[in-house]
């Protein structure tokens, strides 16, 4: 009998009336006869809640305790959704990531999973029992529940599915599936029928939030075969049933897909922040005095840009960090001008990331330089550059973002007609 993950996501969980919904699409899958284990996310807003009430109790807190806290979000939709769905007569069970169990590593807060043993849930599957699984969570190697960084009930289920050798990982959310860039940013973005791997994890990574990272990793290695699809659709529209081919974004290998774009899509992330030093030594160890006590803060160094030295002895280093942490870095640096050895340290602020995807960029030259052409014939002063075979990141002033998607979108021949 074939088997199916199916995974809600917090809108698609957000109130009672919702949860109803899910259960009646948990329905359609029992009855065209698959063995179903769903996953769940908090209640929408639910994460922000906990999270802030940690941080109340104390700015600076145990981890173990934060995903003590955290964690209950998922408990209670889980449970709420096996209630809907026994009310409607189906057999159905919660489970908590400890009791399955999920295994992880003790990253207390952004956790990795490392190992699912997925037989009990097979058992009850084969005898016909929905399992409905609490996403974001699982065991740490110290017993305690941890979290597995924020939009990890994604991760959960494609990692369930791989354990339980499911036939699909559907994941359900507010959108019909992946598109061309955030839909509710550019009214006028295309969904996608099919983006590979490689595309969903720079788009995942350079800020969609559609699915968690690690989730399009696991996917990738499993061989997960991944959908996105919408729960804010009739459950009884009888254009969801066929079982092979359901409405949505297949996440999928490269060669899967048959039209290959240039640019696929283009993504964004808010709340980047840029320091820059100022005539710092241009010799060798310099890089390592930056980035080595930022690295032991935990700091995430993403752009680095050194200039070429003028005089052969001093040049400036510029670099971003999360915004969240740019305090941080800040002190790190001033504690480490000594061994540095720069003259001043300049910073901005409430800057965006905005990233050009597309793997046919590796057989075509010009598409960086079209976007630096299109965004300066909009005024829009570019901050730094990265690239790699398939992307091309540029840094901006935040104020910019909307106006700089579009432009992008555009220009790439990415607009609905
Ligand atoms: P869930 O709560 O179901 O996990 P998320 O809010 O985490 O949902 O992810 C869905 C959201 O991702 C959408 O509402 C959309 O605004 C955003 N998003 C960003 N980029 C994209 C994209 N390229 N395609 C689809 N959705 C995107
Ligand atoms: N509830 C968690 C979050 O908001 C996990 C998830 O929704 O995927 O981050
Ligand atoms: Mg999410």
């Amino acid at each position: 009998m074939a088997r199916l993950v199916m995974k809600f996501g917090g809108t698609s969980v957000a109130d009672i009336d919702r949860i109803r919904i899910v259960a009646r699409h948990v329905k359609r899958e029992v009855d065209a006869g698959f063995q179903v284990a769903v996953v769940v996310s908090a209640m929408s807003g639910k994460t922000n809640e906990l999270v802030s009430w940690t941080r109340a109790a104390a700015p600076m807190h145990d981890a173990r305790e934060y995903d003590a806290v955290v964690a209950s979000g998922e408990q209670v939709t889980s449970g709420l959704l096996a209630i809907a769905l026994q009310e409607m007569g189906i057999n159905a069970r919660s489970w908590q990531g400890w009791q399955i169990p999920i295994r992880t590593d003790g990253a207390h807060g952004a956790a990795r999973i490392v190992d699912i043993d997925g037989s009990r849930l097979i058992e009850r599957l084969e005898q016909g029992q929905v399992a409905v699984v609490a996403g974001f969570q699982g065991l740490g190697p110290d017993n305690r529940i941890a979290t597995l960084g924020r939009g990890g009930s994604d991760t959960s289920a494609v990692a369930i599915a791989a354990a339980i050798k499911a036939d699909r990982c559907d994941i359900y959310t507010d959108v019909d599936g992946v598109y061309t860039t955030d839909p509710r940013m550019v009214p006028k973005a295309k969904r996608l029928d099919r983006v590979s791997h490689e595309e969903m994890l720079e788009m995942a990574s350079l800020g969609a939030k559609v699915l968690q990272v690690r989730s399009v990793e696991l996917a990738m290695v499993h061989g997960v075969r991944t959908f996105v699809r919408s729960s804010f659709v009739d459950p009884e529209d009888p254009g969801l049933a066929d079982p092979n081919n359901p409405p949505g974004t297949l996440i999928c290998d490269e060669d899967e897909i048959v039209e290959k774009q240039v640019v696929t899509g283009i993504a964004y992330a808010k709340d980047e922040a840029q320091i820059s030093l100022r005539e710092v030594a241009d010799k060798p160890g310099v890089a390592a005095a930056v980035f080595v006590p930022l690295a032991e803060a935990n700091i995430n160094v993403d752009m680095i840009v050194q200039n070429v030295s003028e005089d052969g002895t001093t040049t400036d280093m510029t670099f971003t960090v999360p915004n969240t942490d740019f305090d941080r870095a800040w002190k790190v640096l001033a504690e480490a001008r000594d061994s540095i050895g720069y003259t001043s340290v300049q910073g901005s602020r409430d800057l965006t990331k905005v990233s050009v995807i597309g793997i046919g960029m590796r057989s075509h030259a010009g598409v960086a330089a079209s976007a630096f052409k299109a965004l300066a014939g909009k005024g829009i002063n570019i901050r730094a550059i990265t690239t790699s075979e398939i992307k091309i990141s540029i840094l901006i002033d935040a104020a910019y973002t909307e106006l700089a998607v579009r432009t992008l979108h555009s220009l790439y021949g990415l607009d609905a007609a």
